[in-house]
């Protein structure tokens, strides 16, 4: 990736995590509309180690995850997949995928993370909140099914946290599981190379169910 980095520019990146089980296309327009308006060089999607709070359910294997990632993003010069959470052993918390990015690309990199509406309230309730503010900054994405202005962001420092309208994509993860368990199309909710790679694991099928997360 082209990089300036000539001492006066900052180098904007934007982070984008998420389970990605399976990666669609509302990540993928959430992450390309913050990117142009935040004028962000490049976005680094970081699918999730352990998730915790989806322990007690069924994710894929890391790797078909992280692969289905690279898939989706690899045509975008801007996009690009980072493995410091699938290769971090335990939870994942957002706090230290920042302290590792930080540490990865230096000191003079700012770090934008993007998230949905559903998830943008609760930030005070991740492990380490008290650091998270000083890594980056948060932009809480819209998303169909949530009112991004219901949702209360007063305690949250204004200054570090942007609410975004982004085009409307009413698409999930567990509805892309569930169409396929259902034998119903995926095609142009996630990206054709997705569609293929799912049929080709056997993702979300008897045959292939992934692991059940259990707490660390
Ligand atoms: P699941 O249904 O399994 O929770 P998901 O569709 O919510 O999956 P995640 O991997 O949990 O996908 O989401 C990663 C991030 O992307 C979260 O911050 C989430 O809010 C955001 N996001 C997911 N889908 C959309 C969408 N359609 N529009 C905007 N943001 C989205
Ligand atoms: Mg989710």
């Amino acid at each position: 990736l082209a990089r300036i980095r000539d001492g006066k520019h900052r180098y904007r990146l934007g982070v984008m995590g998420g389970t990605f089980d399976p990666i669609h296309h509302g990540h993928l327009v959430a992450a390309s509309e913050v990117a142009a308006r935040f004028d962000l060089q490049e976005v680094v999607f970081v699918p999730t180690g352990t998730p915790w709070q989806k322990v007690g359910r069924k994710v894929s294997n890391r790797e078909d995850r992280y692969l289905m990632t690279v898939i989706a993003t690899a045509s975008n010069p801007r996009f690009s997949v980072s493995r410091v959470d699938i290769d971090r052993p335990g939870n994942t918390y957002t706090v230290d995928t920042l302290k590792e990015l930080k540490a990865e690309r230096g000191e003079d990199v700012d770090l934008t993370f993007i998230t949905g509406a559903d998830a943008l309230g609760s930030i005070l309730t991740w492990r380490g909140a008290d650091e998270l503010f000083d890594l980056a900054n948060f932009v809480g994405v819209s998303r169909p099914g949530v009112d991004l202005r219901a949702r209360d962001i007063s305690h949250l420092p204004a200054e570090k946290v942007t609410r975004l309208e982004v085009p409307a994509l009413a698409i999930s993860s567990t509805e892309c599981r569930k169409r396929v368990r259902e034998g119903l199309p995926l095609w142009y909710l996630v990206p054709d190379g997705v569609v293929q790679y799912v049929a080709k694991r056997g993702l979300y099928t008897p045959a292939n169910e992934g692991e059940t997360l259990a707490a660390d």
